[in-house]
């Protein structure tokens, strides 16, 4: 059925993307090599119960989460997945949603091939199209957006470093990653840079899961409504004309529905 190799190799990291939530969204290609895998090497943001699809005896490693202190820095991180494929493991390194965006995928991969070491990438969903599926918000849309960025709305020094002249452009939809602490910045950029109030604007907290949490208001609004709503990460927040169709479009959860596992 599948192209892949048919099994994890030994002395090989495999970046893999264990999409935003809801375990049935896993890749098939991730689900096996995390059943292989000698060692996991995980970060706080990962599916939830994907960790038991793991061997009994896998080595699981918890890498922590970007914004505490309980993590790993990022370099000991790098220096960690080198040893662990020269000790001769079939190593996973499980990220949430996809490992290419806003995963460090690609700081990680580059000191594996200063290493030497072999390595494969495994996409996943990633927080935009999962939360966009399941909000019922279509990121593009023939009548709304024909383009989508998407953006991080982490606040450093009480700023966020964007391109703001586009991201606030008509027709294109706009998603915010890590971006509940910056939210009334993000709103405020976007309205200064000439996109009206009455913009539409939604978060989706804990996305793909039982625990999914949609909001939509506009951006003159929607910080009010997300701090009253007590939103916390992690969230995705859109921008765009598309959140309109939200109201018609929701389909998740479906009302008695015991579909997804969280
Ligand atoms: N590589 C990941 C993103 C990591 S950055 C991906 O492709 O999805 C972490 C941010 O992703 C969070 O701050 C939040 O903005 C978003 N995110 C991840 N999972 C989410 C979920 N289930 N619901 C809402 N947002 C989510």
């Amino acid at each position: 059925m599948s192209h892949s190799p048919p099994s994890a190799s030994r002395g090989t990291v495999y970046i893999v993307g264990s999409g935003p939530g809801d375990l049935d969204l896993l890749t098939l290609r991730a689900a096996r090599l995390i059943g292989e895998a000698d060692a996991i090497v995980y970060d706080h943001l990962i599916a939830d119960g994907v960790l038991e699809l793991a061997r009994p005896d896998a080595e699981r490693i918890y890498a922590g989460k970007e914004s505490s202190n309980h993590s790993v820095p990022q370099a000991e991180l790098n220096r960690m997945l080198v040893r662990l494929a020269r000790s001769g493991k079939a190593v996973v390194r499980l990220k949430g949603g996809d490992p290419f965006v806003f995963g460090r995928g690609g700081e990680e991969i580059e000191a594996l091939v200063a290493s030497g070491i072999p390595f494969e990438v495994v996409p996943g969903v990633t927080a935009a199209a999962g939360c966009a599926a399941y909000a019922g918000i279509p990121l593009t849309h023939r009548d709304h957006a024909q383009a989508v960025a998407f953006a991080t709305g982490h606040l450093k020094d009480g700023t966020i470093n964007l391109d703001w002249p586009s991201l606030a452009r008509p027709r294109q939809t706009v998603v915010f990653y890590m971006g509940v602490g910056g939210l009334s910045e993000i709103c405020r950029q976007l309205m200064a840079h000439g996109l009206p109030a009455e913009h539409p604007a939604a978060v989706v907290q804990n996305g793909t899961t039982r625990r999914q949490r949609v909001l939509t208001a506009n951006l003159a609004t929607l910080p009010a409504k997300v701090a009253a709503a007590g939103i916390r990460s992690p969230a995705l927040i859109i921008v765009g004309t598309v959140v309109r169709l939200q109201s018609t479009l929701a389909w998740f959860p479906r009302p008695g529905s015991d579909e997804v596992k969280d």
